[in-house]
């Protein structure tokens, strides 16, 4: 049980915590603190947050558990605001797509108190955002993805397991960097590809025509491209290596396609579009 939660941040994914925890009976009470005030006491009518803290001195004092669920360029400012104001009790954990930069910016702002700092990130969202956004049951059955480092206190990052679990969400551990280096290939780089075949549609010439013969396949495709542009202009900042490196991989998977076209190779087609539904069927399966 968390006596007091402070969410910092309460937009989709902070707001949907609170509202799990709350459904739960996991959260005693639960704070907000962000940038814009009308979200906040939205998130007060909606019953997400029963307070608003105007300061993030007022945020910290008394907290229990702090989750930072800002976008992950907000992360590091933040963290170095806290730094002074925590007391010894306090857990601090995050919810950010991307984890090195998060750990980075966390380790050098919170010095002694960095053990006590659980990264984490919930592999469930939705190309809404804000807090009108947010659910109860959005982490049910969900994975939440934490990577503790080799300091990270046991305890802490018990507590931060046990809120995740009372969300309705099943936790793992990886390290940071294999975090960064899996999401690059399983979140990051769909998200760059819908943006650009959205992206690539809206200035194409018969763009009317396109949008107006799409079918449902263009929609389940370019579905995600309505996410949060802050969110994800900072994921790419933070995480630049490895998704370069998922870009790439795509780019040359792109050439070989492009190629066979122009080649009429129907046997690498074939072979390629055989491979590629056996394992779509078998995620669909294993769902
Ligand atoms: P959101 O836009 O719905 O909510 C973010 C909230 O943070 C907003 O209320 C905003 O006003 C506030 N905010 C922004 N910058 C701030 C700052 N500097 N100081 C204080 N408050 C600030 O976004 P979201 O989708 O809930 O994403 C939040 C975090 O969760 C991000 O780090 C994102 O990478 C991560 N995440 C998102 C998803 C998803 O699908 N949306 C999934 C998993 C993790």
């Amino acid at each position: 049980m968390i006596n007091k939660l402070c969410i910092i941040g309460v937009g989709l994914i902070g707001g949907s915590l609170a509202r799990a925890l709350r459904a739960a009976g996991h959260v005693r009470e639960v704070s907000g603190y962000g940038r814009s005030i009308a979200n906040l006491q939205l998130a007060v009518e909606l019953g997400v947050i029963d307070r608003v803290e105007v300061s993030l001195a007022d945020a910290a004092r008394l907290a229990d558990v702090i989750v930072l669920a800002v976008p992950v360029g907000g992360m590091a400012e933040i963290l170095q605001q806290l730094a002074p104001l925590l007391t010894d009790q306090v857990i601090v954990t995050d919810v950010g797509s991307v984890k090195g930069a998060v750990v980075a910016a966390a380790r050098a702002a919170l010095g002694a108190r960095f053990p006590h700092f659980v990264p984490g990130h919930p592999i469930a969202g939705r190309e809404q955002s804000g807090v009108a956004a947010s659910v109860p049951d959005l982490f049910r059955h969900r994975r939440v993805i934490l990577t503790p480092g080799t300091e990270t206190d046991s305890t802490a990052l018990a507590r931060v397991r046990t809120m995740w679990e009372a969300a309705g969400a099943e936790t793992i551990e990886l390290t940071a960097e294999d975090h960064d280096r899996i999401l690059s290939v399983s979140s990051h780089l769909p998200q760059m590809l819908a943006t650009c075949l959205m992206d690539m549609v809206v200035r194409h010439d018969d763009h009317r025509a396109i949008l107006d013969c799409a079918a449902g396949g263009f929609r389940d495709v370019t579905r995600i491209a309505g996410s949060d542009p802050v969110m994800w202009r900072d994921i790419c900042l933070t995480n630049r290596d490895a998704m370069v490196n998922a870009l790439r991989q795509y780019h040359v998977e792109l050439r070989d396609l492009i190629s066979a076209v122009e080649k009429g190779d129907g046997e690498w087609l074939l072979d390629t579009f055989t491979r590629a539904k056996h394992a779509r069927d078998a995620l669909n399966r294993n769902k």
